[in-house]
């Protein structure tokens, strides 16, 4: 049903005196100001937004500003030629610039990235130079994503902001961590691998999740597959969940350290959760892929780590009520609860924990983890963490505090 669409046209994009018309579907054609720049025109963001919806939002206050949009997030910084989409960190022809009022943002960015990474959302055709936004046709017509659409432009559930913005959670991402290439920690003697144990942990999580609420439940990977660390939270963030759980199997060289912990991101503060947050992160070895990696890196160093900053406090409270109940399983050593820099948690923009189950390399861990009735013992206790942090997220938004 094309005849829904929207149209942003773009006549003269190199022009300095060229301008984008939006077009709308009953003939209401509005303008979007296109501002010259020495190494490209800009658009301002916050007119975009004005046009297209979603959310505007100062990540930091005159330097960096989010445009939340159909549960994915756009951070534009002043001064900086990328930007981030959900955390990765995409390059621009010229660098963003506050103006005033204004935030401006290269013209390219409405051109080239917004179709390719709404694509449901915009089309860009080329002969025409229109940007397509097919709002109109995902509301008349069964959407795949059906979370979304309750609440198309503001999916992203937040109980801090301070504009009253919270939402109920009503999906789930239970990320089983490593899988294909990728192994995880091993325990050759036993053939045990961390990317098996935590894949049946994982969709006995989902099952018990869904034999217990109405959640809607997604899974990163329901197979012995590789998924990049960076897709991972996408996943969750295009699908709009309200938490992220990512699951793991810790190893460590002294083979008396046991037990179990739940980690949030942030700094850390001990050598034990620093050694497990590399661990983790060794993943992105697997991930290599072209010589930009480690400018990628360096950006994403400057840029990234403020996906979760908002989100600090409730990935805190998720992660004790995990925690608590895992601390209840008998012959498990209690933790607590752990914080540490996990580039999988990096780009989720919810609250979001990972769990480090047991050791493997720890022979009373190790034969635990074998027997699918403890397995199925640790599926119960993350279970219920999520439940009962759900349950608490709930009665705060009641409260309205
Ligand atoms: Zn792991």
């Amino acid at each position: 049903m094309p005849a829904l669409a929207l149209c942003l046209v773009i006549p003269a994009l190199l022009d300095a005196s060229g301008f984008i018309i939006l077009d709308r579907p009953a003939k209401e054609i509005k303008e979007l100001s296109l501002h010259p720049g020495e190494k490209s025109n800009y658009l301002d963001l916050k007119e975009i937004a004005d046009l297209l919806g979603g959310r505007l939002e100062w990540e930091s206050p005159g330097e960096r500003l989010a445009w939340r949009l159909e549960g994915r997030s756009f951070v534009f910084e002043d001064l900086i030629a990328f930007f981030t989409a959900d955390g990765r960190a995409y390059q621009l022809v010229a660098p963003c610039l506050l103006d005033g009022p204004r935030f401006l943002i290269p013209a390219q960015f409405a051109v080239e990235y917004l179709p390719g990474l709404l694509p449901r959302r915009f089309v860009y055709n080329k002969l025409d130079n229109h940007l397509v936004d097919r709002t109109g046709i995902t509301q008349s017509e069964p959407s795949a994503r059906g979370e979304q659409r309750e609440a198309p432009l503001r999916p992203v559930p937040s109980s801090t902001s301070k504009d009253g913005m919270s939402y109920r959670i009503h999906t789930v991402v239970i990320d089983p961590g490593h899988g294909g290439r990728d192994p995880g920690t091993l325990r050759r003697r036993h053939k045990l691998n961390e990317k098996g144990i935590v894949l049946d942990i994982s969709k006995k999580v989902v099952r018990k999740l869904k034999q217990k609420s109405r959640l809607k439940v997604i899974l990163t990977r329901d197979k012995d597959s590789f998924v990049l660390l960076a897709k991972r939270g996408q996943i969750a963030n295009e699908n709009g969940a309200g938490l992220f759980v990512s699951i793991h199997v810790n190893s460590a060289k002294r083979s008396s350290l046991n037990g179990s912990s739940t980690y949030f991101l942030d700094a850390a503060k001990t050598d034990e959760e620093r050694a497990t947050a590399m661990l983790e992160n060794a993943a992105l070895q697997y991930e290599i892929e072209g010589t930009d990696k480690k400018r990628l890196d360096e950006v994403n160093l400057i840029l990234q780590d403020m996906a979760q900053n908002e989100y600090l406090r409730e990935s805190k409270d998720l992660s004790t009520f995990i925690q608590l109940e895992l601390a209840t399983i008998k012959g498990l050593k209690d933790r607590g609860l752990r914080q540490a820099n996990f580039a999988v948690l990096r780009g989720t923009y919810m609250p979001a924990a990972l769990v480090e189950t047991a050791y493997i390399s720890n022979a009373s861990d190790e034969k635990q983890l074998n027997s699918a009735r403890f397995r199925t013992r640790l599926a119960e206790a993350i279970t219920a963490g999520i439940l009962k942090y759900i349950d608490h997220y709930h009665r705060k938004l009641a409260s309205g505090s």
